[in-house]
């Protein structure tokens, strides 16, 4: 009996944790979701499985990157979120906008408008064979780098969530390699003073996104329509994922998993189970490497997203 009494209220402990802490990515957790946020249990949701097989070649442009190679607006900040490291990128006053300082921005690929940086964060996994969000050819990578975009004509990301054309967000996978990669050092070499949930740390210094993209092959991406893979899993974003892969040492990633979340436990495996399509169709853009594809080639303002018609009640209402 005295057992009991001391389990039950050790469980009591344990649920008010995770409720206070709202969220969190063990199966368990994870299907659980949607009670709060039903988006999380729509039929567009991310991440998903990419297959090059079953990949639908289209022709469209490359995207284009603009500005990442200027110096980003400082201070920027990383925090330690309890689920992820982001990175915080200030907005330019009205006054640096007028000397015509901007954010950078993306266009072309399968956006018809431009969308502005919103900030990036990372997934990643306990062990090199996991980690990833998406999966590529059945392969999880151990690290996986989301930089979100909001299209510019909302005013910001809780306007933008609400439409279906709201948020791009570009995918990079990490590939292990034995020599430490400078690119996300900047990030990376911080992460020790963040190691805490909720810690923010002002880096020293400012660096472009160019900086830690550098050598990436960014020709070749797969797309397809999809949602914000943590709560409220808005079905806001056009997912644009490089097949090219950035470097990422063991000893870098081994700064990644020594962060603790919210529960003070080591935050790793923040991934998310990955989404069945339903009908959904996914891209991958024709580039000069692979003109096989010609034959069978799709203008891309004939495509379409879903594979089968959607009908008038089918309409998803997003939760904030
Ligand atoms: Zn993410």
């Amino acid at each position: 009996m005295k057992y009991f009494g001391i389990i039950a209220v050790f469980t009591l402990v344990v649920i008010n944790v995770s409720v206070a802490a709202g969220w969190g990515y063990r199966a368990s957790d994870q299907r659980r979701w949607a009670v709060l946020h039903p988006a999380c249990g729509g039929r567009q949701q991310s991440p998903i499985a990419i297959s090059a097989r079953q990949a639908i070649p289209i022709s469209i442009p490359a995207i284009e990157l603009i500005g990442y190679q200027n110096p980003l607006p400082g201070p920027l900040t990383i925090t330690n979120t309890g689920h992820s490291v982001a990175l915080t990128i200030p907005k330019y006053t009205s006054e640096e906008e007028k000397k015509g300082f901007r954010l950078p921005y993306i266009f072309g690929g399968p956006l018809d408008n431009e969308y502005e940086i919103d900030g990036l964060h990372f997934h990643w996994g306990d062990k090199n064979n996991r980690g990833s969000e998406h999966t590529l050819n059945d392969m999880r990578l151990p690290l996986e780098m989301h930089i979100i975009h909001r299209n510019k004509k909302y005013r910001n990301t809780a306007e933008a969530m609400q439409h279906p054309d709201g948020l791009c967000v570009l995918a990079f996978f990490y590939q292990v390699v034995e020599f430490d990669a400078k690119l996300l050092s900047p990030i990376v070499k911080n992460l020790t003073a963040i190691e805490n949930f909720n810690s923010t740390l002002q880096l020293p210094h400012t660096f472009s996104l160019s900086s830690i993209l550098s050598g990436l092959d960014t020709e070749r991406f797969y797309t397809y329509k999809g949602s914000l893979t943590t709560p409220p899993c808005a079905e806001a974003v056009t997912w644009v994922i490089f097949s090219d892969y950035l470097p990422i040492s063991v000893f870098q990633m081994d700064n990644f998993r020594g962060l603790l979340s919210n529960l003070n436990l080591p935050l790793v495996d923040n991934f998310r189970q990955l989404q069945p399509l339903f009908g959904r169709r996914v891209f991958v853009r024709i580039t000069s490497k692979n003109p096989k594809f010609k034959k069978t080639k799709l203008h891309y303002s004939k495509w379409d997203w879903v594979g089968h018609k959607k009908s008038e009640n089918d309409v998803i209402d997003f939760d904030e």
